[in-house]
């Protein structure tokens, strides 16, 4: 799933987390606080609207009762006095006017005293007479009419006249009004409240991470041994264990680059010491024979030719240490041919100590390598099954193959490797006898050379050893070279 992701101007702003986390709860709190205001003062106004309509009209059916029962409609009538008023007070109370239109639609009286005496036919009237009772709410004038009839003293389905009252609601929604501003300013009150409690929450909320981001700062500076812990949320905690990983990590490798360093000046600095020493004792000796001074620089040359090769192979290693896939030769290479000729480079070397070589080949192989890389490997390790041999012994050297993969096989009868120092054979300038593999001018990086070129192959190696009896390493190397996706900057 793609997570939240910011349009692009956001994105290159950089908005920070708390004005989103903020703005959010005050979004989530302030939306449904307007609305339910806004709900909750619209069915008061509508219920206040209602009740007063209901009002009115019971007061009106008294009225209207009164006046059946008084015989109001008819011509003799007399003492309308206390009716009229009624009336009147029911008008001024609602704010209103009550016109009565006698059957031929003529007002007989009006508490407003302007239309008594006019035609009035309207539409609400002759339903009214007709029995159809009716009751308005005009919003857009904010007032209210109703028309109720009032029936024949002697006869109650003839009716004599019809009220027609009109109230004002104008006070109710006055009224509302100042409800509706309260409750406004109730709500910005809220949200005042709410900005302010948001951004507090999201303060303190936002604290772990603000705390998480200094220890990164800490290290951005360099400070490698910074122990970056954070375990307030789950999250940060993850985070943290995840950066102190790849701290570890990075510190793993910033030792093993100052041992590195300080491996290879050591081993740069021997090859010079024994120069200078072989100089200086030449130097020391007054009239000293041609045949020392022979001796002595035939030791120096020999420490030179090592220092050759010590920086050779460094190179050679620092090269392999880039493992750029466009650094490999790839090519058919047919391994049995390969391996026929290193051996018969290594001959005479196994037979000065009187090493037995031999290869065996199950079937013919032929693979995409790098020739010279593997040349190199493959010698390597031959080499050593010579230098490490016992005298009289004997080195195998085997090539099998499947579909996908090829095999080496070097075994040797030779001195074999202590259990302890197996896993540190391939590690650079590791030597198991220092002296021994001086003597037979081993560098201590020709182990290291060999598996940075097996793994550039994608391939693996491994080793077994029984001190005493002989070590036998074993590599695998696929058919079809894959180049390694490229590490990323
Ligand atoms: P070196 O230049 O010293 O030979 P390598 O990296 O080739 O360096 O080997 C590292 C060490 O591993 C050697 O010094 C030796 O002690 C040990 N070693 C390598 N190959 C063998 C072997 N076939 N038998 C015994 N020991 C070996």
């Amino acid at each position: 799933m793609k997570g939240l992701r910011w349009p692009e101007p956001l994105r290159s702003y950089g908005i920070s987390m708390k004005v989103v986390l903020a703005a959010l709860m005050i979004l989530f709190g302030a939306i449904p606080l307007l609305i339910q205001c806004q709900v909750m003062v619209g069915s008061f106004r509508q219920a206040q609207l209602e009740t007063r309509g209901i009002e009115l009209q019971n007061q009106c059916m008294i009225l209207s009762n009164k006046m059946t029962r008084a015989g109001y409609m008819e011509a003799e009538f007399s003492g309308a006095a206390s009716i009229d008023t009624e009336m009147q007070t029911i008008a001024d109370a609602y704010n209103g006017r009550i016109v009565l239109v006698n059957q031929n639609y003529r007002v007989i009286k009006d508490t407003f005293n302007l239309s008594v005496g006019r035609f009035y036919p309207s539409e609400e009237v002759i339903r009214c007479f007709r029995g159809e009772n009716s009751g308005s709410y005009n919003r857009q004038q904010q007032y209210f009419s109703q028309t109720i009839p009032v029936y024949n003293r002697n006869q109650d389905t003839v009716i004599d006249g019809v009220l027609v009252i009109t109230a004002s609601a104008e006070n109710i929604i006055s009224m509302m009004d100042g409800v509706r501003g309260k409750a406004e300013f109730f709500v910005m009150v809220a949200v005042v409240v709410l900005a302010v409690a948001a951004m507090g929450a999201v303060f303190l909320f936002m604290e772990p991470i603000r705390r998480l981001q200094r220890s990164l700062d800490q290290v951005a500076q360099g400070d490698l041994e910074a122990d970056i812990r954070e375990d307030s949320y789950r999250e940060t905690r993850r985070l943290s264990a995840a950066v102190n990983k790849s701290l570890s990590k990075l510190r793993a490798v910033d030792q093993s680059r100052q041992e590195f360093v300080s491996n290879v000046s050591h081993e740069l600095k021997t090859p010079i010491t024994s120069i200078r020493v072989l100089a200086d004792s030449l130097m020391g000796m007054e009239d000293a024979p041609i045949e020392l001074y022979r001796e002595f620089m035939a030791d120096i040359s020999d420490e030179i030719d090592r220092e050759t090769k010590i920086i050779d192979d460094l190179l050679t290693l620092v090269k392999m240490d880039k493992s750029a896939a466009s650094q490999m030769n790839i090519s058919q290479v047919n391994v049995n041919a390969l391996l026929e000729l290193i051996l018969k480079r290594l001959r005479p070397i196994a037979k000065r100590g009187n090493v037995e070589l031999t290869l065996e080949s199950m079937r013919e192989v032929t693979a995409d390598v790098d020739e010279t890389k593997m040349s190199l490997a493959i010698t390597n390790l031959v080499e050593n099954a010579i230098k490490y041999n016992v005298n009289s012994g004997w080195v195998r050297v085997t090539l099998d193959a499947d579909h996908k993969y090829f095999y080496v096989k070097v075994a040797d009868s030779g001195i074999g490797i202590p259990e302890e120092d197996v896993d540190h054979i391939f590690d650079r300038f590791f030597r198991v006898d220092k002296a021994r593999s001086r003597e037979v001018g081993g560098t201590g990086l020709g182990l290291a050379i060999t598996k940075s070129i097996v793994q550039m192959h994608g391939g693996v190696i491994d080793v077994e050893s029984i001190l005493g009896e002989g070590t036998t390493f074993a590599m695998r190397i696929p058919l079809n070279y894959i180049p390694r996706q490229e590490a990323r900057a």
